[in-house]
């Protein structure tokens, strides 16, 4: 058998360009930061999820104190809401290096076995939408999970051989959005396993403040809560809408940012006073009027809608189920009054086929 050692230098070396293309440039924490200025970098500036924060940072302090990597960890919640940037503030915090990486960009376990086996001590590897790993890639970190080691086969027929390659312990961070697709094997080797929810207005005022600041704008409170009135519970979305705002003041040459030309702004970017956008609408109203408010199967909405269902599934419906726009029956989806009248319909216009 191989030396230890020696086969863990040929790896290093061979699986260079793969660490490279799977980390997307990503691997190095400044650079990161640099493209994303309103990222908080620390658990202080973080708004929100506080019993998530206030767990995961007992953990790191604990680990920290203890020269132990962080246990593996899991976060799982919509889009948007912050689990990359806790892995970073986690890494930060340690003060390891995180390879940035997503579940399909991992498609063959020599992949895999590459970014492991350049892991320093206590690294961060944090693996975006975990759950679209390949099983064969999927099967190599359960042994680099458990007992920090992969062994894997070279060659084949009568020159195939095992080699078992030792790792230094790092920390797998995963997220999902979709934590129900991961096979129970993986999920259980997470020690540490966090949800995140849609944020409040306030929170979300409080960041849209936040970013206000580092974006160099006078925001008032009024117009920050407008902003957050329709970001969805979402934090990127309130990141995404106050930069339109901004562009519209901008180019209007309105001066500072006042609730009135925040209205104005959002309403042209075609963002409702509840935070739905043009395909919440158009789905919503696809139900409802294609069928009859349903139930109707994904696959067809998806296909009537000329969207991804994934898209669908991962974007645009956890939100209407949060609000009570939309119920999932075994039958399908379905629109539910209050739905109904924000598309600014009444439920008799659909029993009466008006509207079909
Ligand atoms: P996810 O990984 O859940 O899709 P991200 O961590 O990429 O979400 O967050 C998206 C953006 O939202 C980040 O760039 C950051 O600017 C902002 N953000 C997320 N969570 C928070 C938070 N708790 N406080 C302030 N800003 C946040």
């Amino acid at each position: 058998m191989e030396n230890n050692s020696e086969s863990r230098e040929r790896i290093l070396k061979s699986s260079k360009e793969d660490f490279i293309d799977n980390s997307n440039g990503n691997n190095n924490l400044e650079s990161e930061y640099k493209v994303n200025d309103l990222r908080p970098k620390q658990f202080l500036d973080y708004v929100g999820q506080e019993s998530v924060v206030q767990s995961i940072a007992i953990a790191v302090s604990a680990a920290k104190e203890r020269g132990d990597p962080l246990d593996h960890s899991l976060f799982h919640g919509p889009p948007g809401l912050g689990k990359t940037t806790i892995a970073h503030i986690i890494s930060r915090e340690i003060g390891s290096q995180l390879i940035h990486t997503s579940g399909p960009a991992l498609d063959r376990p020599a992949d895999v076995v590459g970014l492991l086996s350049n892991l320093n001590k206590s690294d961060i590897l944090f693996i975006d939408e975990i759950h679209r790993l390949s099983n064969s890639v999927e099967e190599y970190l359960y042994s680099a999970m458990e007992d920090f080691r992969v062994d894997f086969v070279t060659g084949s027929g009568a020159f195939a051989k095992t080699i078992n390659l030792p790792l230094l312990p790092f920390t797998l961070i995963g997220s999902t959005t979709r934590v129900g697709m991961l096979s129970a094997p993986l999920r259980e080797r997470f020690g540490l396993s966090y949800h995140l929810d849609y944020y409040s207005i306030e929170e979300l005022s409080k960041v849209i403040t936040r970013s206000s600041g580092i974006l160099g704008l006078q925001i008032d409170k009024s117009s920050a809560k407008e902003i957050a009135k329709r970001s969805r519970g979402t934090p990127r979305i309130a990141n995404r809408l106050l930069r339109r705002v901004r562009d519209y003041c901008q180019v209007k040459n309105y001066g500072n940012l006042h609730i009135d030309i925040v209205t104005e702004a959002l309403d042209k970017e075609g963002v409702d006073s509840l935070g739905l956008d043009r395909l919440d609408r158009v789905y919503l109203n696809t139900l409802f009027n294609n069928y009859q408010g349903g139930p109707a199967g994904i696959q067809a909405l998806a296909a009537t809608v000329n969207e991804d269902q994934q898209t669908l599934e991962d974007v645009v419906e956890p939100f209407l189920l949060k609000i009570g726009f939309l119920v999932r029956t075994s039958q399908g989806r379905k629109i539910t009054n209050k739905g109904i009248v924000h598309l600014g319909y009444t439920v008799d216009d659909n029993i009466q086929g008006k509207l079909v």
